[in-house]
């Protein structure tokens, strides 16, 4: 079976590895280079994209994680998401430019910065999953604001593109490891 990694510095990383366990794949928490090294694919979980940064810089591991993510899939959460995008705003913070996208932090604002909604996805992302609402739960989320030619969006929330596929990459500004709905992690693992 291929190894599924899980970013596990910092953030919400044992929920997508108890949402990789349901889907009948042993979640391998990745730390090191060596760590990544052996792993088919890489979830970058929700957390503190800033704090996230800081840590890849401390652990000498943000090179080898933009040297992985041009050979393997990775599926980036929330500040997953962040750090896979090319342009960060609000702050401007440095990023992996895995996706040809660009995010604004924290940008529903303090108010009605953590909601679940539900969504129609796209027909394709049903087509390849299967029919069906999307709960989506939001945490000071970024939003999208430019998505390029190689990038497809399967979701939308508000008109805002929430979950997004380039190649073997994939972004959701939500968070469906806090569901019991496995289908994006199901999307994901099907990459590898
Ligand atoms: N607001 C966080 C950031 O900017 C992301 C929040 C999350 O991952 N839930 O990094």
């Amino acid at each position: 079976m291929r190894r599924a990694g899980i970013l596990a510095l910092q953030g919400d990383f044992e929920a997508h590895g108890r949402t990789l366990a349901r889907l009948g794949a042993e979640p391998v928490f990745v730390r090191t280079a060596a760590e990544l090294d052996a792993v088919d694919g890489l979830i970058i979980p929700g957390g503190e994209s800033t704090t996230m940064l800081k840590l890849l810089r401390l652990e000498d591991l943000l090179e080898p994680l933009r040297e992985f993510g041009r050979r393997k899939p990775i599926f980036g959460t929330c500040a997953g998401a962040i750090l896979l995008a090319t342009g960060v705003t609000h702050p401007e913070q440095e990023s992996l430019a895995l996706m040809d996208i660009d995010v604004e932090r924290n940008a529903y604002g303090r108010q009605i910065d953590s909601r679940v909604a539900r969504l129609s996805p796209e027909e394709e992302f049903a087509a390849r999953t299967e029919p069906g609402d999307l709960e989506a739960v939001f945490i000071r989320a970024p939003i999208i604001r430019r998505v390029g030619g190689a990038a497809r969006v399967l979701a939308r929330f508000l008109d805002d593109p929430v979950l997004v596929e380039q190649g073997s990459h994939l972004v959701a500004t939500f968070h469906p490891e806090l569901t019991t709905d496995t289908r994006v992690h199901g999307l994901f693992l099907g990459k590898l």
